[in-house]
């Protein structure tokens, strides 16, 4: 609930409403309990026990790459599903990839997360809980929030944008709005509708196609929403926000990485302000077409896009002992419960 939502209770039930800011803060801590609410009043606490619950995820699996100290974390919700976070640590502080959702229904054709569609929209409290269970787990604090897990953002709009709300609120755990990615397969319909709150989060765009008989087949939501479609939002978003947008390209081996798609996409990106970030694609079992092309496939893709005028980077591998990209961990658990 925002601040206002409980003041707003609060007032219903005849309580003061300064009330509010203390359950707020507590709230952000991540409490499991009202009991532990100790500035409040013996009642209050139990009226807010019988009319109430505090849904935090809890730690199911616990992965720590002795490479880079990435931790990889397996949560299980309330009823029992799972969800997948990553702990890094970078050189500016630590940052959070945070899931939307459990499962997706983009059904895009090398991720693990939408392998069985979508099973259920996460809530702005449980993607907070995930942030703060990393926070109070390596008693660190996180600084930058990514919201690239499992699950697209935008098609659970509200919960994700009632998230970056709470997070940024300064009585909560105040992770300013600038140091928030949201990373979204290309629902242009909600890149409009996030143009409109002014928020200023970084947009990803998950780009991974130079043309659309290609983007639509490793991209179903291209079948909606065509290439110029979505670069033709990009370009409205970033009129308006002055954000400057960046694009995530999985690097498939034979598939998207020869010369030829670095000249169309370099066409496509041509005069946008765009930021690229190549990521040689991580291989899942069911999506065995998926390859990662080897070393020297993805500088020379870098070193043509730099070339065509496009800033590029290769983005670095974390946690690669770990299995740390999303929805992998996920489908293990899965795979155990089933045998
Ligand atoms: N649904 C959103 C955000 C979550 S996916 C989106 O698609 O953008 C986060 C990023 O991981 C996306 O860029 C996605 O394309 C990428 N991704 C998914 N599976 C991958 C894989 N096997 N290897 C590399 N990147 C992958
Ligand atoms: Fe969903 Fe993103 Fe995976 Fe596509 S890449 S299936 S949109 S989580």
């Amino acid at each position: 609930m925002t601040l206002e939502e409980i003041s707003e209770w609060l007032k219903s039930v005849g309580e003061p409403s300064f009330r509010a800011k203390q359950i707020f803060v507590w709230l952000h801590k991540g409490v499991s309990d009202f009991s532990e609410m100790t500035n409040l009043s013996k009642s209050l606490r139990q009226l807010l026990n019988e009319n109430f619950v505090i849904y935090n995820v809890k730690i199911k699996k616990r992965l720590e790459s002795s490479i880079d100290n990435t931790v990889k974390y397996l949560y299980e919700l309330h009823d029992g599903e799972f969800v997948e976070s990553v702990l890094m640590k970078y050189k500016h502080g630590y940052s959070v990839c945070i899931s939307t959702q459990v499962g997706c229904r983009m059904g895009c054709k090398f991720c693990a997360s939408g392998l069985w569609g979508l099973k259920r929209n996460l809530t702005a409290s449980e993607m907070l809980s995930q942030v703060k269970m990393a926070e109070i787990d390596n008693n660190v604090r996180v600084s930058n929030v990514v919201m690239m897990g499992m699950g697209e953002p935008l098609d659970n709009y509200d919960n994700s944008i009632r998230f970056l709300r709470l997070i940024s609120h300064q009585d909560g755990m105040n992770i300013g709005l600038r140091h928030i990615s949201l990373s979204t397969s290309g629902l242009v319909s909600g890149i409009y509708k996030l143009l409109e709150e002014n928020l200023p989060i970084t947009l990803s765009i998950s780009l991974h196609a130079s043309n659309n008989e290609l983007r639509s087949a490793i991209m179903p939501v291209n079948n909606k929403w065509s290439i110029e479609q979505l670069l033709n939002s990009c370009r409205d978003y970033y009129a308006k926000t002055h954000r400057r947008i960046s694009f995530e390209y999985a690097l498939i081996k034979g598939i998207n990485d020869s010369d030829e798609c670095a000249k169309q996409l370099a066409a496509k990106l041509d005069g946008m302000q765009a930021h690229l970030n190549l990521i040689p694609v991580n291989p899942v079992q069911e999506h065995g077409s998926m390859k990662t092309p080897d070393r020297q496939a993805v500088k020379r893709f870098c070193d043509k896009m730099n070339s065509l005028g496009v800033n590029t980077t290769v983005r670095r591998t974390l946690g690669q002992d770990i299995n740390a990209s999303c929805g992998q961990l996920r489908r293990t658990e899965q795979d155990k419960c089933k045998n």
